[in-house]
């Protein structure tokens, strides 16, 4: 969270330290029980509730989750790179980066003994990770021995010895991680009809939906909401299709099927950058969104705090194609990175597929969503919040139903002039967050199969086949997760409604948004709580 002093932490996740951590939770938790009778301010009661849920969900995790068991570790490519980062004196980037390269051969033989029972999947993602922090050390950190080795202070000089042989270790012993998994994916897992399931049941999905949504819903009634709302949406878009048909194909359809919508669709798709303008056109388009919320007034943005479009590193690579990497709370002036990954490692086709996806249309919702005034605005509102505690602690989907609330007031707002193409867009865009919750109860609580997903996905959410692919993938790998979009947009929605609904001609938009971003990244039942409705 931006205090480097913790940079080369790197616990051992083996029996004692998982005892130590249980016993954190119980301590804590007994320390809390006193001010469970006391009269506490709004915003202290919710950062009471939200102590109280993180130390429950600890506890759950430990004792029932286990993640250790079945889920490969991918590495701490992240906590590398974030030292080499950092914006710190040489030496004492090398003394944190020598400390941490020094535990990772401990770090690495307790995951494979921890590893009893992996999941193919898992251990597949963990791989590619592995394979992509390798750069880290051959192209990084082999770039920062060649700086600290124009140093001369004692420290420096020090270090200038014995790095290199640190940092054959460090890579030995990743690679002899990398190698074991390898043979677990050919030998064990593979032919395993036993092996452990990347599904994680109905009771242990109940539980974890309790513990990160920490919503007004429970699965089973968001699953309800969306499966009504998704006839109401493809309704809108039949209407939509019906208007802009002669248009594209010079006839006309007063009543388009579902089918015709998908290919409208993707006649609409075909408006597209190339694959060589993918990167710069994201870029291009933050200013233009800042531009659009100052001149409507929207939200105040401040104009100090940068936002750096960059490649997305190796190590994060394999779930995303584009995401945010804020500053911590302590390291408020360090830079937002917006990640995008380029589409170099596609073939010509899964280019082609990808940027029909990602269309005119859909790329500046993808902008909006995750930089202005989606993910990169929130965060720094949330750096600001008063409260610590709801800073660190950020509920996923209060961020995510930011995002994704962001994206329709936009609209609402006259971004995109309107357009039908946008709106029509935009309803597909509302699907897949729809549908990303749909299927995902459906796969880890109801056993549904990847061909139902695909069918959900490709003809109910329009998407194009690569979309679909690396969203079954992500379902393997996360869980609960993917309900977050959809479930905090539509508790975002009610309260917005909640709050016109009071203030009548009082209402302003910007001071609502302003006011719901101020308490942090809380979830939004606290947020309506402390907003007084
Ligand atoms: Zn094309
Ligand atoms: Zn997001």
């Amino acid at each position: 969270m931006g205090m480097d002093q913790f940079d080369p932490l790197l616990p051992i996740p083996n029996k004692e330290q998982k005892l130590r951590d249980l016993a954190f939770c119980t301590i804590w938790l007994d320390s809390l029980k006193q001010f469970s009778n006391v009269q506490l301010s709004a915003s202290d009661r919710t950062d009471y509730y939200l102590l109280k849920g993180l130390l429950e969900s600890k506890q759950w995790y430990l004792s029932e989750f286990k993640a250790w068991e079945w889920q490969a570790s991918s590495g701490i490519g992240g906590r590398i790179d974030l030292i080499l980062n950092r914006d710190k004196e040489i030496p004492k980037k090398a003394r944190d980066l020598y400390e941490l390269l020094s535990k990772m051969p401990a770090y690495f033989s307790q995951c494979k003994k921890n590893l009893t029972d992996p999941s193919l999947e898992h251990t597949r993602l963990a791989l590619q990770r592995l394979e992509g922090s390798r750069d880290l050390f051959s192209v990084k950190i082999a770039r920062f021995i060649e700086e600290l080795e124009t140093q001369h202070d004692p420290l420096s000089t020090m270090l200038q010895s014995k790095m290199p042989s640190m940092v054959d270790r460090a890579s030995k012993s990743m690679e002899d991680f990398i190698e074991h998994l390898r043979i677990n994916v050919q030998q064990e897992i593979n032919t395993d009809p036993n092996r452990r399931s990347f599904r994680i049941g109905k009771e242990m999905y109940a539980e974890k939906f309790k513990y990160d949504i920490a919503g007004q819903f429970t699965a089973q009634e968001i699953f309800d909401y969306g499966l009504a709302e998704k006839e109401l949406i493809h309704n809108k878009m039949q209407i939509i299709a019906s208007q802009l048909w002669g248009k594209y194909f010079q006839t006309e359809n007063a009543n388009p099927s579902l089918a015709d919508v998908g290919k409208l669709i993707n006649e609409i798709a075909k408006n597209h950058v190339s694959r060589d303008e993918y990167f710069e056109a994201i870029k291009s388009q933050i200013p233009e969104l800042e531009a659009f919320v100052n001149e409507k007034d929207l939200i105040w943005l401040d104009p100090e705090k940068p936002l750096e479009v960059r490649e997305t590193p190796g190590y994060m690579r394999g779930v995303a194609g584009a995401s945010i990497s804020a500053p911590g709370p302590y390291e408020k002036m360090r830079p937002t990175f917006y990640n995008v990954t380029p589409l170099d490692h596609y073939t010509d086709e899964e280019a082609e597929s990808y940027l029909r996806e990602y269309n005119h249309y859909i790329l500046q919702i993808l902008n909006i969503h995750e930089a202005v005034p989606g993910h990169y605005t929130q965060l720094m509102y949330a750096n600001e919040s008063p409260s610590l505690i709801k800073s660190l602690f950020g509920n996923g989907t209060m961020i995510e139903g930011w995002a994704c609330y962001v994206e329709r007031m936009m609209l609402e707002e006259g971004y995109g002039d309107n357009a039908p193409e946008m709106w029509l867009m935009y309803y597909k865009w509302n699907l897949r967050e729809l549908c990303n919750m749909l299927i995902d109860i459906g796969v880890h609580a109801n056993d549904m199969s990847k061909e139902d997903v695909m069918h959900i996905l490709v003809n109910e959410a329009f998407q194009e086949s690569a979309e679909a692919e690396g969203k079954w993938r992500r379902v393997q790998y996360t869980s609960v997760q993917l309900c977050s979009y959809y479930t905090g947009l539509i508790e975002i929605l009610q309260l917005r409604e909640d709050v016109k609904k009071a203030k009548g001609e009082d209402f302003s938009l910007k001071a609502f948004h302003e006011d719901f971003l101020s308490y942090g990244s809380a979830p939004v039942k606290y947020i309506r709580d402390l907003m007084g409705y």
